[in-house]
């Protein structure tokens, strides 16, 4: 097996990226179990520079290891796509429930047809050698008008996507659906190549 360490604390990414990163013979651990404590400024101007410089700053840290990072977020076509590589820290708030109350303000009179936005996530993967590859998925709907729904995080309950919002989907169809999910079949798509 090949060690892998993600870029990432969060138990939940860590177990799905664990799950399915293993039949092709990664181990996955936090970089937290490989006893590395750095959080990197995220100073790109897109998802897929950030998602490139947290890998790597990872990479200079773990000798021998592959290394995956991945960055998200929303884009929201009125907003001329904000929130962005912004969506964790939109108007400086710091409550999910306070950013999506944000969003919902600046939509204010926006007709629905003009409320089109999409998740993005950019998913960056240093091989042991030191290889990369880049992975991106994305997940079109729309700003619902008020939040609903008890699944999910972020912006989900205002992200309408199949007369819904993600936070009344089920995780498991979220979990297929989502631009999370897109970016890891392209990663594997690539991975299974080698
Ligand atoms: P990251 O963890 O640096 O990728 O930050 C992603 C931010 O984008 C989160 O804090 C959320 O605000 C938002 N976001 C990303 N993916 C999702 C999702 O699947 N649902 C809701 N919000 C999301």
């Amino acid at each position: 097996m090949i060690k892998l360490v993600i870029a990432s604390n969060n138990k939940g990414k860590i177990r799905e990226y664990r799950q399915l990163l293993e039949p092709l013979g990664y181990d996955a651990v936090s970089q937290s179990e490989a006893g590395i404590h750095l959080e990197a400024e995220e100073t790109g101007n897109t998802f897929a520079e950030n998602a490139a410089i947290k890998a790597r700053a990872i990479k200079d840290l773990a000798e021998g290891c592959a290394v995956l990072a991945d960055d998200s977020g929303l884009a929201v076509d009125a907003l001329g796509g904000e929130p962005g590589i912004y969506s964790a820290r939109y108007g400086g708030l710091d409550t999910d429930e306070e950013r999506t109350a944000l969003l919902l303000k600046n939509l204010e009179g926006v007709e629905d047809s003009r409320r089109t936005a999409h998740f993005v996530c950019c998913i960056h993967f240093i091989r042991e050698n030191g290889e990369e590859i880049m992975a991106e998925g994305k997940v079109s709907g729309h700003i619902g008008h008020e939040p609903v729904g008890e699944n999910g995080f972020g912006y989900d309950p205002v992200f309408m996507y199949e007369g819904r919002s993600f936070a009344q989907h089920s995780a498991e169809f979220k979990n297929k659906v989502s631009h999370r999910a897109k970016a890891l079949e392209h990663l594997m798509e690539q991975l299974e190549k080698i």
